[in-house]
């Protein structure tokens, strides 16, 4: 079942049923015949189809907003910031989508060749509730461009998100068999999968997921990229203005109430500032990121995407303060039917505990002491996640060595957890393995064909 509730109030406003098998074995057809018309199209049309997205996402950013901020309690200038985003992503492929499917001419021994970049045919889509609009531009803009067809079953709570993302992408011009939205369950997933029509998968999501999709693409040969959780260090080695870097990072971390991969959740701080950073971070973090209604542009902590979600982290604080963390503030779910958790600050978690390695996908910050730089670096890498990770200081030399001895896939110095179009996006080690966007995100599920001429 499809299902919304506003996660604010606990009121539940639809259900929709799950596709059956019937109708999701239609869709995959759709999509597989389509992609023999889409493929065939010029790039420059493709293209151009997915910049006139661009301006429909940009046109339609209220409307996909309060879709957010009513399905998963996004706030609601977050949610104009998302679709914001969105509307790059597709600008950017729509712009330099023909330059980056040009063949590429190889001498080689004997003569030439071209590696011409072609499309490979219909491809799956699992998405996440956390960013609905944003997540989905990622995989979908270069794949039309390139001229891959796509199936997309979006999260089960965000059924409006994905009928409108849907009707952008028909009134842009999308033909009703290059795109297709599905009403799926995650229990069809695998058997989507073993059909010969599909020929990939994209999966963002939890690591759960993660290695179920991966499992079953493994077993039918499919191409797969995994896009999956991370618990982000954030080294602060040094600061000259320490009340600009705690309001940076309190503002990173709590950003979409916590519910981001790339969020830092463990900030990693040297022992000389130390404790002057978790006085004034603590008292950041209490004072400002009061739980309010997400629609109000004045609210700094919205509620959690579900009550679920809200029980589940409280349930982290409870367990990382029993085994001996230091809650210095929050970790209180809050009564009534809303998904509301206090912002809360945690110190003196060890390794021993579970929220030393864990994912908490919600407003909560960890806080570590480093004895010196290379501490630092240890604690950030004794994770089993490696997505981003982020440096702050003010040797710029420095930070670009810390950033060098990171188990990540992206870094960032003195700036945290952000996403743009031209910068691909991916993580290692169990956050995943792939990438998306910048000219590396349309490389996945590309066929680089080699021609010897
Ligand atoms: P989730 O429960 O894994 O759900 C993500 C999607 O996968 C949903 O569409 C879900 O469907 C589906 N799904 C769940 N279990 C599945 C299974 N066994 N087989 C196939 N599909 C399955 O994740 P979430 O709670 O929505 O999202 C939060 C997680 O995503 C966090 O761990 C976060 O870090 C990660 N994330 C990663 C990135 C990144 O770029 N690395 C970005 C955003 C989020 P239903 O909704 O129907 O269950």
């Amino acid at each position: 079942m499809y299902t919304l509730t506003n996660p604010a109030t606990g009121e539940l406003i639809e259900e929709i049923p799950n596709a059956t098998d019937e109708e999701v074995r239609a869709a995959i057809e759709r999509v597989h015949r389509g992609y023999s018309s889409w493929r065939q199209r010029p790039v420059a049309e493709r293209a151009k189809i997915v910049s006139r997205a661009a301006e429909l996402f940009a046109e339609r950013t209220d409307e996909l907003a309060e879709i957010m901020t009513l399905e998963m309690g996004k706030r609601i200038n977050e949610g104009r910031g998302e679709v914001g985003v969105v509307v790059d992503i597709f600008s950017y492929y729509g712009e330099n989508g023909p330059d980056l499917l040009a063949d590429e001419p190889l001498t080689i021994k004997g003569g030439d060749a071209v590696i011409a970049k072609e499309p490979i045919g219909a491809l799956l889509g699992v998405m996440p509730w956390n960013f609905p609009c944003y997540q989905v531009a990622r995989f979908v803009a270069p794949n039309l461009v390139l001229g891959n067809t796509i199936l997309l079953k979006h999260a089960s709570i965000c059924p409006r998100s994905a009928a409108a993302i849907e009707r952008v992408l028909r009134d842009a011009g999308v033909p009703d068999d290059a795109y297709v939205n599905v009403y799926a369950s995650s229990r069809q997933v695998p058997w989507i999968l073993e059909d010969p029509r599909i020929q990939g998968v994209s999966l963002t999501g939890s690591e759960q997921a993660g290695v179920s999709v991966a499992a079953e693409a493994g077993r039918n040969l499919k191409r797969c990229v995994l896009e999956l959780g991370g618990s982000d260090p954030l080294i602060v080695l040094d600061s000259d203005d320490l009340d600009e870097t705690v309001k940076a990072t309190a503002t990173a971390r709590m950003r979409n109430c916590g519910q981001s991969c790339n969020a830092p959740k463990r900030m990693i701080v040297l022992a000389d500032i130390y404790d002057e950073f978790v006085d004034r971070f603590t008292k950041r973090v209490a004072d400002y990121f009061q739980p309010g209604d997400p629609a109000d542009p004045e609210t700094k902590l919205p509620p959690l995407a579900s009550a679920a979600a809200a029980d589940e982290v409280a349930g982290q604080v409870e367990t990382a303060v029993r085994q001996g963390a230091t809650l210095r503030t929050g970790g209180r779910r809050l009564e009534g039917p809303g998904a509301f958790l206090e912002a809360t600050v945690l110190t003196d978690v060890t390794p021993e505990m579970d929220a030393y390695r864990e994912e908490i996908f919600g407003p909560v910050a960890l806080v570590f002491r480093a004895a010196d730089e290379e501490e630092a670096i240890a604690i950030a890498n004794d994770s089993p996640f490696g997505l981003g990770a982020s440096v702050f200081g003010t040797d710029q030399e420095r930070m670009r060595r810390v950033a060098g001895q990171i188990e990540a896939g992206m870094v960032y110095l003195n700036s945290s957890g952000g996403s743009q179009a031209d910068l691909p996006f991916g993580g290692i080690k169990r956050s995943g393995m792939g990438r998306e966007l910048g000219t590396l995100g349309i490389e996945e599920f590309m066929n680089k064909k080699s021609i010897r001429l």
